[in-house]
């Protein structure tokens, strides 16, 4: 990690100068136009300093990194004028209070996952991922060039929140487990740590969903308080030390498919930064949301190849009649939460609509090299 970091602030820094240049042609055309220039003085020499709050627990790798290299690529960028500083899980709030921290000041920004907040609002799940649906470059389609990201920001803003894509797990792994899982059956009261949509799924498949902070999720499995969980992929998996407490490994990431993470801004907070501050906030997001599924990719073979070659960890496939029936039921708890509410009802037949639409497409493109490769 550390080597990787330090070859990625070294790009940073001749990214930065690169901007710094930019910037400099670009105020030096723009001067003359009314309104729109900015002059040096007390905004352009202002420091901000803010808190970033996440769900994750500090510097976990990957999830827990991505906050603190935004903060750190924002501070660059910014010739540290907007100086973040990143909370780990349970440092300022709890993992499950950042979306409320967020939205009422106490912090300016925020990094999650919006399955999160399903319980207070529960369509916002769609905008992290759906069982069956999206993977993560569908899902990045949805969210920048589909309508996704503007409805998002339709769902947050009574909430006082203004969200980005916040990064992309891929797809994930569909948990440890101690016993196997051979058929419906097996999934009969099963106490299993699983957030969002899959939960529910989980919950209508006979099984008992439990909401748990990563923070707690080794300690929870190793003393029994769960019978199974998912958290992330082998990278985040291995980091959590998860085959250390459970046998079987299993896939595929039914339940989450392409995962989209959240960065959270303060919409208060937002609208006091100047416009290049805010072109900075939005660039470094745009980063992030590239670099973090590259590391997702990058590190879970190599923690995969770990697990198997040196921990002993059994990978097992779901059975296809249990994966049939999960799916029957994501259908259902989609079709469900669209509700009667307008703007939930929107979303829902947004991502369905595109999702159609890409899982056409994807058939003979993505899927087809995928099976033509194999
Ligand atoms: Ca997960």
């Amino acid at each position: 990690m550390t080597t990787f970091l330090t070859a990625r602030k070294t790009l940073l820094n001749s990214a930065a100068i690169g901007f710094a240049l930019v910037v400099g042609l670009l105020a030096g055309c723009g001067g003359n136009t009314a309104g729109n220039t900015v002059v040096a003085g007390a905004e352009s020499s202002k420091t901000y300093r803010w808190k970033l709050i996440t769900t994750w627990p500090k510097n976990l790798p990957g999830l827990g990194t991505a906050p603190e290299e935004l903060a750190d690529r924002i501070r660059a960028m910014s010739n540290g004028r907007l100086d973040i500083k990143v909370y780990g899980a349970g440092e300022l709030v709890g993992a499950f209070e950042i979306f409320d921290a967020v939205s009422q000041g106490t912090a300016e920004m925020g990094h999650g996952a919006a399955y999160y907040w399903r319980g207070k609002l529960p369509v916002a799940a769609m905008f992290a991922t759906v069982p069956f649906g999206m993977n993560t470059t569908e899902m990045t389609g949805w969210l920048h060039e589909g309508g996704g990201l503007e409805l998002w920001r339709e769902l947050y803003e009574p909430f006082n929140l203004y969200p980005f894509p916040g990064g992309n797990t891929g797809v994930q792994m569909a948990g440890w487990f101690n016993k196997e899982i051979n058929s419906l059956a097996d999934l009969q009261g099963l106490k299993m740590r699983i957030p969002g949509l899959g939960g529910e799924v989980l919950q209508r498949a006979g099984g008992v969903p439990v909401a748990l902070p990563g923070g707690d999720v080794f300690t929870s499995l190793q003393t029994g308080v769960i019978d199974a969980t998912e958290w992330v992929g082998p990278y985040n998996d291995l980091a959590l030390g998860l085959h250390t407490v459970a046998k079987y490994y299993y896939y595929p990431g039914w339940h989450e498919p392409g995962p989209s993470l959240e960065t959270l801004v303060n919409k208060e907070a937002w609208a006091s930064l100047p416009p290049d501050l805010q072109a900075i906030v939005e660039a470094a997001c745009l980063t992030m949301d590239t670099l973090v599924p590259a590391e997702f990719t990058a590190r879970n073979a190599a923690a995969l190849q770990t697990m198997l070659d040196e921990h002993g960890v059994e990978l097992r496939r779901l059975p296809d009649d249990v994966l049939d029936r999960l799916q029957e039921l994501s259908v259902e708890v989609v079709d469900e939460m669209a509700g009667d509410d307008p703007l939930s009802q929107r979303v829902v037949a947004s991502y369905r609509d595109f999702a159609e639409r890409a899982k056409t497409y994807s058939k003979i493109s993505e899927q087809a090299y995928i099976n033509a490769r194999d």
